[in-house]
């Protein structure tokens, strides 16, 4: 068996303790001292949730090009950049993009990710394949392959991810938008948003869409995030693609209003997919979060967001974690 010692994140806060672990499996906890020497000592965190991907435009990271900063340039559908890039990309280069982030997202802890996929149902086939030969859990929100709805393509989207995730509101046509939240709702599958990315969007049809969380809501007003926090829908955060543009979440006012939050790396082309370094991000911008509450919205937070079970790190519970040193927050060891 081996062990991990340090201060081990659970739903009340980090305690002080240690875990013993063998064959993927947790064996023994403990309040005290570990048995044996530990093979890392530091704050020993349940493995990352990485609420809000889109790991399809990994392959324009690796061409090195220089992208807007404009998110209407280059993120917007049907003309954006990446959106002709994503077009005229092979599907090797696309799958091998992917599959570099995933590598990314293991090997800095995270176990689920959540990945908005774009291209209807090939965009779907193309990371079910990337994902094949990997130990990694994914949720999929897949989109149509037109700014409309139809309910042969929703029905078949439907049967094939865990749900849909939209681009903004301001891109649709706001009848398609209903048309479709409504199919999925009576499906029962996730139905996510971005929100208020660009600019400020009308929250009253945004909430009136049923969506399960939303993505960004940077421009959000105060009683836009009061009306989102009332309606009991979390959002994701992800702040160093924010940055990318130039903005930042509001953070003083999401924790004013105590909307729950999640993290997420969004556009792989942008950032690395790491949570990791989307909290040390946030920490170097702020210290309106704690580093505990942090790690809570990239842990427990983001599985109530996504519906998953919850993973705690006790006794015979899988031993997937990460031990990251308490003053960097820089990963010393990942068991996953
Ligand atoms: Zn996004």
């Amino acid at each position: 068996m081996e062990f991990v010692s340090g201060k081990v994140l659970t739903k009340n806060g980090f305690q002080k303790g240690y875990l013993g672990f063998e064959k993927r499996k947790i064996i023994e906890t403990g309040k005290e001292k570990s048995p044996e020497k530990p093979v890392a000592k530091g704050l020993i965190v349940p493995s990352f949730v990485n609420a809000h991907t889109h790991i399809g435009d990994s392959f324009i990271k690796k061409r090195k090009m220089k992208l807007p900063r404009d998110i209407e340039k280059l993120v917007a559908p049907p003309n954006g950049l990446k959106h002709n890039l994503l077009r005229k990309a092979t599907e090797k280069e696309l799958i091998d993009g992917m599959e570099t982030s995933i590598d990314y997202m293991i090997k800095s802890g995270t176990s689920v990710f959540c990945d908005f996929r774009e291209d209807g149902i090939v965009g779907i086939c193309l990371l079910k394949t990337a994902l094949s030969s990997w130990n990694i859990s994914s949720v999929i929100l897949s989109r149509p392959d037109e700014l409309n709805y139809r309910k042969s393509e929703i029905d078949i989207l439907l049967n094939n991810s865990d749900g849909i995730g939209l681009s903004s509101i301001s891109d649709w046509d706001y009848s398609e938008l209903q048309k479709i939240s409504k199919h999925v709702k009576k499906k029962k599958k996730l139905f996510a948003i971005h929100a208020s990315e660009r600019l400020r969007e009308n929250i009253e049809d945004i909430l009136d869409l049923k969506p399960d969380f939303l993505v960004h809501m940077i421009k959000a007003t105060e009683s836009d995030l009061e009306q989102v926090k009332d309606s009991e829908i979390p959002i994701v955060l992800c702040p160093r693609s924010n940055n990318f543009y130039g903005f930042l979440p509001n953070f003083k006012l999401l924790k004013k209003v105590g909307v729950e939050l999640a993290l997420g790396s969004d556009n792989a082309m942008l950032n690395n997919p790491s949570i990791l370094d989307e909290i040390i991000f946030v920490r170097k911008k702020t210290n309106i979060f704690s580093t505990e509450e942090l790690l809570n919205f990239a842990t427990f937070n983001a599985r109530k967001v996504l519906n998953l079970e919850c993973h705690i790190l006790g006794s015979n519970s899988k031993a997937e974690f990460i031990v990251i040193d308490k003053k960097t927050l820089k990963p010393l060891y990942v068991s996953l």
